[in-house]
């Protein structure tokens, strides 16, 4: 790193600020990341060590969002050489799971609906297979007899969060990032340039920052006078309850996906054992505290379509707050009326999965490069008349 390289402020620590890093680091400029969680993610309500760690673009593929698909399998398809880069670097192996997703019906309308999808998710190019009872019962044995149909989602990927998280800060910490466990409390401007970024434990001058605090960006963004005509869109926390439990067996291969009750339940098997069930989704504001109905319907569900979740052991509830933007859709740009600041935020449901591509897509950015064609979805532009 040469002496005049420029200096990089990130503020935020989740996945898409320690990718940003990583990338940024590469790209030969002095980075700093400065997020309050960045020695203990557990006491943080940060997305990106609550999520369920699915890659799963296929699985979630819908109709109208066409443009938001392919983006995500153009990350999905980086992902096996994202995950051999970061465990170079980090020197330790980030494992992803190529076993696949199964989405189940346990009703006649619900099997109707699943085809409807499948018919669409290859119409798209995708590939869904059909599952019969019989079929589903073949491969994962300790599914509830009362299941209708399925299909087979196998190029969906998952991987474990947390390992995630480490495996990140841990090639960072290799590649020269600067962490500073802190929050953002202002910054300094001179004219169209924030100089400064403050905290209680001191100032970091920078010549660029990137915002890429989750559900609190807007938070951060505030601190930056835009003095600008254009305006930039909220971000608001999504919450979502998450469970983690531990099977002493092998109870299930594939993520697991279905419909229960008119909620969506997911199970997400690691190989130590733990199973992840998800997630709740809605706005409560910055409340990151599990409510008993929450964790309940959870639990009721996943045990309807996997009977042996009631075997399983409890170890935690947890609630997560997913950056959402107005169109649920990621922004990384340059934000407008301020010369050097960038924003990386908005991944709501994919944000461990847009992990494998948004470092390149900072890092085009802080070098005054054009983002790709297919990255078009991410920019400031698509957005008119909403405030921060
Ligand atoms: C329950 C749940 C399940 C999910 N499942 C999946 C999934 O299966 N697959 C998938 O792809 N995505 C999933 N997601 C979405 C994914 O987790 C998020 O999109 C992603 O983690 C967002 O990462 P981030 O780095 O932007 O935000 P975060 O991980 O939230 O990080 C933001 C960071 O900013 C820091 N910060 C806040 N204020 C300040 C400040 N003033 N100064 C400095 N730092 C600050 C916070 O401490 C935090 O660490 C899930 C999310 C949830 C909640």
């Amino acid at each position: 790193m040469s002496s005049d390289a420029d200096r990089i402020v990130i503020i935020g620590g989740g996945v898409i600020g320690l990718s940003a890093a990583l990338a940024a680091v590469e790209s030969g400029h002095h980075v700093t990341v400065i997020d309050p969680a960045i020695e203990n993610y557990a006491e943080g309500s940060g997305a990106s060590w609550m999520a369920g760690g699915m890659l799963a673009p296929v699985t979630e593929a819908w109709f109208g969002e066409e443009a938001r698909l392919a983006l995500d399998i153009t990350a999905l398809q980086a992902w096996p050489t994202f995950a051999t880069k970061i465990s170079h670097t980090a020197g330790q192996e980030l494992l992803i799971s190529r076993a696949g997703t199964i989405q189940i019906a346990l009703d006649i309308d619900d099997a109707r609906d699943l085809e409807r999808v499948r018919t669409f998710q290859n119409s798209m190019g995708l590939k869904a297979e059909a599952l019969s009872r019989d079929q589903l019962l073949d491969i994962e044995p300790l599914l509830s007899p009362q299941v209708v149909a399925g299909s087979l989602i196998s190029t969906d990927l998952s991987v474990d969060n947390r390992a995630l998280v480490n495996t990140l800060r841990l090639a960072c910490a290799h590649s020269g990032v600067e962490f500073i466990p802190q929050e953002v409390t202002s910054m300094n401007q001179l004219a169209d340039r924030v100089t400064v970024v403050r905290t209680a434990a001191g100032d970091f001058p920078c010549d660029e920052i990137v915002i890429a605090a989750g559900a609190w960006s807007s938070h951060i963004l505030k601190m930056v006078n835009t003095d600008s005509e254009n305006e930039i869109p909220v971000i608001r926390p999504i919450r979502g309850e998450i469970l983690r439990l531990k099977s002493e067996i092998t109870a299930f291969r594939h993520t697991l996906r279905a419909h229960v009750h008119g909620f969506h339940v997911y199970l997400v098997p690691r190989t130590n054992g733990e199973v992840v069930v998800g997630a709740t989704q809605f706005e409560r504001g910055f409340d990151a505290r599990p409510t008993a109905g929450g964790v309940y319907e959870l639990l009721r569900d996943a045990t309807e379509l996997l009977p042996y979740v009631k075997e399983m052991e409890f170890l935690e509830a947890r609630v997560g707050l997913r950056p959402g933007s107005p169109d649920n859709a990621p922004i990384i740009d340059r934000v407008p009326g301020v010369s050097n600041v960038i924003l990386a935020t908005g991944h709501y449901r994919n944000g461990i999965l847009l992990t494998s591509i948004v470092g390149d897509l900072v890092s085009a950015l802080l070098d005054h490069r054009d983002l790709p064609a297919s990255a078009s979805l991410v920019s400031l532009n698509r957005f008119s008349g909403v405030t921060r």
